[in-house]
Order: structure tokens, then sequence, then C-alpha cells
């Protein structure tokens, strides 16, 4: 199996569905989305080859690291803000709760 960036390239629903999808083929992996399951028009989901996720799709479990490292945001373990991008041990925060934390 391999590791697809699948998401709404048209961003038309409420979020853009961002995921990671494990397939033999794009076309699969669109299948499986949530992006499709919701409804998005076929021709408006993008399904990007990601390999560096490919280590993960025996278990499909992926670490928050690994989608920082690609760039990815998450909510902030402390304040929820949609911003987090730090993980410090097994925490994930914002860069304002980073600087609060060492202050
Ligand atoms: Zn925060």
């Amino acid at each position: 199996m391999k590791a697809y960036h699948v998401y709404d390239k048209e961003n038309s629903g409420e979020d853009a569905c961002h995921e990671i999808v494990f397939a033999e083929t794009p076309a699969q992996a669109k299948y499986r989305s949530e992006a499709y399951s919701n409804g998005v028009p076929w021709t408006d989901i993008a399904a990007i080859r990601k390999p560096q996720f490919d280590q993960y799709a025996e278990t499909g479990e992926i670490p928050r690291s690994a989608y920082i490292a690609d760039g990815w945001y998450f909510e902030c373990d402390r304040c929820g803000s949609f911003s987090a991008q730090n993980e410090v041990n097994g925490e994930v925060i914002c860069d304002f709760c980073l600087e609060e934390r060492s202050a």
C-alpha cells in the first residue's frame, strides 16, 4: 500500500478533508477518502503521493510527529487553537504555548 495525501482541492465544503489514505492507486485513495464520502465531486479531489508515510501503511497509525514533519497543523493540546506544530514531550502545542511554557 502507498500513502496519498487526499483533500478537496477546491475547498468547497466546510473543510478540505485533509487526510492520509493508504491505497494502491490515486483513484483508490480518492474512492476511500473522507472527501469522497462527504460528497465532494470526484474531479475536485486531489490525491498526492506521500512516500514518507508509506512506512505506516501496515498499522495505519501515523504519529503526529510525522504529520508535523510534513507541515501539517494540529489543534493545540493546551489552548485548542488550530496552529500547533511543536511536539514537546508527547504534547503538540502552538508557538504561543511553547513560549509560555519556556517563560
Ligand atoms: Zn496553544
